[in-house]
């Protein structure tokens, strides 16, 4: 697990792993984390939607299940 100062590029996520422990998918997504110094981590697609269930759920989002599910499907036809 690396992660960076810097957001990735779209051709720097495509050449390398989500960094969640024990993952091997390709990264797809980043997101940082104020008590992680800001630093951004690399996910892959199942990762980053896992992460948004989480947060949505956390925050108590209102509609967050037809929110969850609208991004979802984006998710699944951003793959590549
Ligand atoms: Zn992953």
């Amino acid at each position: 697990m690396a992660g960076k100062k810097t957001e990735y590029t779209d051709t720097e996520l495509k050449n390398q792993k989500c960094e969640v422990e024990g993952c091997s998918q390709p990264a797809r997504y980043q997101w940082n984390c104020c008590a992680d110094s800001n630093i951004w981590r690399r996910l892959c697609s199942d990762h980053d939607l896992e992460l948004n269930v989480q947060l949505m759920t956390f925050m108590k989002v209102k509609g967050w299940k037809a929110k969850l599910k609208r991004y979802a499907a984006i998710v699944k036809r951003d793959r590549w």
